[in-house]
């Protein structure tokens, strides 16, 4: 679970009850929670699935960090939804939004916490966010952007102390096909990933990645993959 950084924290005073005492929040369908609140990063929501040395991406959405009330609780959380809602809104860091989600039935699956969004609102615009990176707090690019760029893999502790916020970070669901003869035994985990310019001064790559595969065989996911992974872009693309 990633907290909110301190700098959107003082969102979360005057103008969040201004728009709950403007609204009213009811649950109209039996598993959607109401919520409103600003806008602490947006990333994109992409879910890997891993067979040994292969590997496979699947394009879901985006994920909106959110400072605010859901339900009846006040803190942060992470709320999934589809590439379409998030090109009508072009929600971005420091606005305000709300919605109605339901909570993710298979969180090793998801990198939200919530999705099924529906009533989707920005409330405002946030003003004062700069573009400039890193971390990059700009409007997140289409799914096919980060697909085209590709991605390196991001120290899990680079990402929650420093890229949480920024658009080319990304937390993904990993499911892994141990054996592809029994592709009904899957494991489980999270892995970061930075689709951002190779050249940021905040990247830093982590220790190699395993993947288990079948007889206790292991595939060590070596530098020479994220580098073809990334090889079309220059050092500051
Ligand atoms: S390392 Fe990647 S995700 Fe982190 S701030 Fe730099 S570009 Fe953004």
């Amino acid at each position: 679970m990633r907290t909110a950084s301190g700098t959107m924290g003082r969102f979360t005073g005057r103008f969040l009850h201004h728009i709950l005492s403007n609204r009213t929040i009811e649950n109209p369908m039996a598993d959607k929670l109401a919520w409103t609140g600003w806008i602490v990063s947006v990333q994109p929501r992409i879910r890997l699935t891993r067979s040994f040395d292969e590997r496979a991406h699947t394009y879901m959405g985006y994920l909106l960090c959110i400072d605010g009330m859901i339900g009846d609780e006040e803190r942060t959380f992470l709320v999934g939804i589809g590439k379409a809602a998030y090109q009508k809104h072009q929600f971005r860091a420091g606005d305000a939004a709300s919605g109605m989600s339901e909570p993710v039935l298979n969180p090793a699956m998801e990198s939200a916490e919530f999705y099924k969004t529906s009533k989707l609102k920005l409330e405002s615009r946030g003003t004062g966010q700069s573009d400039s990176g890193p971390p990059w707090l700009a409007i997140a690019p289409e799914l096919e952007t980060y697909r085209e760029r590709g991605h390196r893999r991001l120290s899990a502790k680079t990402y929650e102390t420093k890229c949480q916020q920024c658009v080319w970070g990304c937390r993904m669901p990993v499911e892994i096909i141990v054996d592809h003869w029994k592709p009904n035994v899957k494991r489980f985990r999270f892995e970061t990933f930075c689709y951002g310019p190779k050249s940021c001064a905040l990247y830093k790559a982590g220790p190699k990645r395993t993947i288990p595969g079948r007889k206790g065989m292991t595939f060590v996911e070596e530098d020479w993959i994220d580098e073809q992974d990334t090889a079309e872009r220059g050092p500051d693309e």
